[in-house]
């Protein structure tokens, strides 16, 4: 017997409602910006993807592959030098490497940080220093005539389109970082950003490539639109962080629309994930944001951290406290320990979890569970679900619910020994 298989239902920031997402044949391709590399990646950089995680593995569970890009910002900002005074040069190559260096290190943290949460490694990475295709694209916008030049760099034109900044509510401050970012105030339109900068003297520092516009670097936005292009004309859904949904995201969709024929959209969904906070405060590494790092040496495990954050909603998330983050690894801990007698398995997909529990104890909690995970990801009523099945192995004949609930979840308990083991006694 087959069974239709649900729809999940996905929030799309871009026209604020939830409709069913409607992967064509095949695989649905994702595409994501990582943190910036300039520091160490934080849990509030963390806390994105595993939103994005969930929703790939319940893609996965419901039958529809995913194509994930994931782009690896390694352009950083030099540090603006000491204006040379006195007739003192400063020395422009005496940091060159550094920057860089750190750059890697903290992309290959972030790596190591993805894997501790259970977060499934994305298919692909490209970093934005994928200049060759940078420059094709760059071509592409200029033959198109959406780029001018000035002898800080080749410019994209906003005053070629008919709508920008689609994300943007009033009283934000999109325009004063704009500023910020594109210094040379010779542009023809406060929106216009650079998609290719000759060096400046801010520039020297860094690493510059040779291209048709002499020697420069990519500008802020546009190797997100290059390396996702590799996905295809268009792409299903753009994940992101809400740092970035004012002011990069809208660069993004002016530069990868220029391409498409008029009216076309770029992307299917635009799913933004909300910023943790503590209290009013959003998490940030100059105000102290902890690193994974950080609360592992305090005692946590990791998972703790993904329990958080799976007991919240990703467009809303809870505050962000030690507290919290306490109750999150005690239930992990209980969680784990119910799993061990709970003799996980092997979970099967939807429709196969929909037959075996036909008319049987287990389908009602099947069906909570899916409903929940269909209706815009909601993971705390989802971890109810598994909660309820470890605690109550009547509702959940042979752990069948239990075993998809924790894979889905991306929670690993079919491993509890291993989990458990590691978590040192918590004090209070
Ligand atoms: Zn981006």
């Amino acid at each position: 017997m087959s069974y239709d298989t649900p729809r999940l239902r996905l929030h799309d920031t871009a026209d604020a409602t939830a409709t069913a997402l409607l992967p064509g044949d095949g695989e649905l391709s994702l595409f994501g910006c990582g943190p910036m590399p300039a520091s160490a990646p934080h849990i509030g950089h963390l806390a994105q993807f595993v939103g994005t995680d969930v929703l790939r593995r319940t893609l996965h569970w419901l039958g529809t592959p995913t194509r994930f890009l994931l782009a690896v910002p390694d352009l950083t900002v030099p540090p603006a030098p000491q204006a040379p005074t006195g007739g003192v040069p400063w020395a422009p190559a005496a940091h060159a490497g550094s920057d860089q260096s750190r750059a890697e290190r903290h992309a290959a943290m972030l790596h190591d940080d993805l894997l501790a949460l259970g977060v499934l490694p994305p298919e692909q990475r490209l970093t934005s220093t994928a200049v060759g295709l940078v420059i094709d694209f760059v071509r592409k916008l200029e033959r198109a005539g959406f780029t001018y030049r000035l002898d800080s760099g080749v410019y994209f034109d906003t005053g070629r389109l008919t709508e920008f900044e689609v994300f943007g509510d009033p009283g934000s401050d999109v325009r004063a970082v704009r500023a910020r970012t594109e210094t040379d105030h010779r542009r023809r339109h406060p929106d216009d950003f650079a998609l290719w900068r000759a060096g400046d003297w801010r520039d020297l520092r860094a690493r510059r490539w040779a291209s048709p516009w002499g020697p420069g670097r990519p500008g802020w936005h546009i190797s997100c639109s290059a390396i996702a292009a590799t996905l295809g004309a268009r792409i299903g859904v753009h994940v992101g962080g809400e740092a970035q949904r004012l002011h990069h995201h809208p660069a993004e969709i002016a530069q990868s629309e220029a391409l498409l024929p008029a009216g076309a959209r770029w992307v299917g969904k635009w799913m933004h994930h909300a910023p943790l906070r503590t209290g009013a405060e959003e998490l940030r590494r100059a105000a102290g944001a902890p690193s994974l790092a950080d609360l592992r040496g305090a005692g946590f495990h990791p998972l703790a951290l993904r329990v958080l954050l799976l007991r919240g909603h990703y467009r809303a998330r809870p505050p962000f406290t030690l507290d919290a983050l306490s109750q999150a690894q005690h239930a992990l801990v209980e969680l784990a320990t119910l799993a061990r007698s709970a003799r996980l398995q092997e979970p099967p997909d939807w429709g196969e979890a929909r037959e075996r529990t036909d008319g049987k104890a287990g389908a009602r909690l099947l069906t909570r569970f899916t409903d929940a995970l269909t209706d815009d990801l909601d993971t705390a009523t989802a971890l109810t679900v598994l909660e309820e099945a470890l605690h109550e192995p009547d509702r959940d004949p042979g752990g069948l619910v239990s075993s998809v609930a924790d894979h889905v979840l991306g929670l690993h308990l079919a491993t509890a020994d291993t989990v458990v083991d590691a978590i040192p006694p918590i004090s209070g």
